[in-house]
């Protein structure tokens, strides 16, 4: 069997016509298998949803109590059989509940990595190899020049400018899924224990982080009713990068502004968006990553979505490994 024939890109995502099922579908289906809680991989509406029990409670958070006609839950390293077609979910450590969907028949097993890393993430199951005949990687980062530091020491950075700005707000700009716990789990892993304050959007996520026994420590919103900005000075608040462009952040004195992800990488994208402190963290594989895992898997091809596709797939065929992009479109990750 031609592994096309077992999974394909259509327009609505990549579908297995034997399963008869689409893997993170971007538009509304009948049967939809989700690999993680981003929105633009998991989106409403679909009749039946097949995830993790995380990410069908990241959905439902997300999403609301009707986010899919029925939902079940698969556990890591469990074994389904759909229309005779094999699926199992693997650990991606990308965000909570985050897995790599592997795709089996007649021999022939595909495994969809959704987004993934395999930098250490206090707040995840770690990525877990799975052999494969194909495996789909993303390339978010996928560009030699891409190479992201330790998250800890991009932790200290932000401890040291807390200590040499004590009278300064830090506003620090953290997508609300995966990335804004991080941060929060990072900074406590460090030491930092006086109270965090988090914006509303983060408050849901977090406490659902801390039930599935994630420490975040002491957090709290950062209401102005009967206190004054002056109570911020000094200290760490948390949100959503769009947070602090709008009213809600004048209620901080003199705002230093940091910003969490992998584009931090990229001087003049932080520059754009008035980043003082650009924390290179993030939550996809940069390129030695990407290159250390393929070459760890030794795969007989490697199918490239969205992001540096080309340089990736000239990487595989210089190592002698079939390659092509997908050019699935629609997925512009939240998380990076
Ligand atoms: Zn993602």
């Amino acid at each position: 069997m031609k592994p096309e024939t077992l999974l394909h890109p259509t327009q609505a995502g990549l579908y297995c016509p034997a399963g008869d099922f689409y893997v993170d579908p971007i538009r509304p289906v009948e049967r939809a298998l989700i690999t993680h809680g981003h929105s633009d991989h998991a989106r409403p509406g679909h009749g039946k949803v097949l995830a993790t029990r995380q990410t069908l409670d990241i959905m439902r958070i997300r999403c609301g109590a009707e986010f899919c006609g029925s939902e079940q839950a698969i556990d890591f390293g469990e074994r389904l059989v759909l229309n005779g077609v094999g699926i199992s979910f693997h650990p991606a450590g990308h965000v909570l509940g985050s897995a790599q969907i592997a795709v089996e028949k007649d021999g022939m097993r595909i495994v969809v990595s959704g987004d993934y890393k395999r930098s250490a993430d206090p707040t995840c199951t770690p990525f877990e190899p799975v052999a494969c005949d194909v495996f789909i990687t993303e390339a978010t980062f996928g560009l030699p020049v891409f190479h992201h530091p330790d998250p800890t020491d991009e932790i200290a950075r932000l401890l040291t400018s807390l200590r040499q700005f004590p009278q300064r707000s830090h506003l620090v700009g953290a997508y609300a899924l995966g990335k804004a716990q991080r941060v929060i789990s990072l900074l406590r892993r460090s030491g930092y224990d006086r109270p965090i304050y988090i914006h509303g959007a983060l408050s849901k996520l977090c406490a659902y982080y801390e039930s599935q026994g994630i420490d975040l420590g002491d957090l709290r919103p950062p209401t102005d009713d009967d206190q004054n900005a002056q109570d911020f000075r000094g200290a760490v608040i948390v949100g959503p990068p769009s947070a602090f462009n709008d009213r809600w952040a004048r209620r901080f004195a003199d705002p230093l502004s940091v910003f969490a992800s992998g584009w931090m990488m990229v001087r003049q994208r932080a520059k754009q968006r008035g980043v003082e402190l650009p924390l290179m963290i993030s939550d996809h594989c940069d390129w030695p990553e990407l290159t250390a895992t393929i070459t760890e898997l030794k795969p007989g091809e490697v199918w490239v979505t969205h992001g540096g596709e080309e340089a990736l797939v000239r990487w595989c065929e210089l190592q002698g490994i079939a390659a092509r992009p997908l050019h699935l479109v629609g997925y512009e990750d939240e998380g990076d």
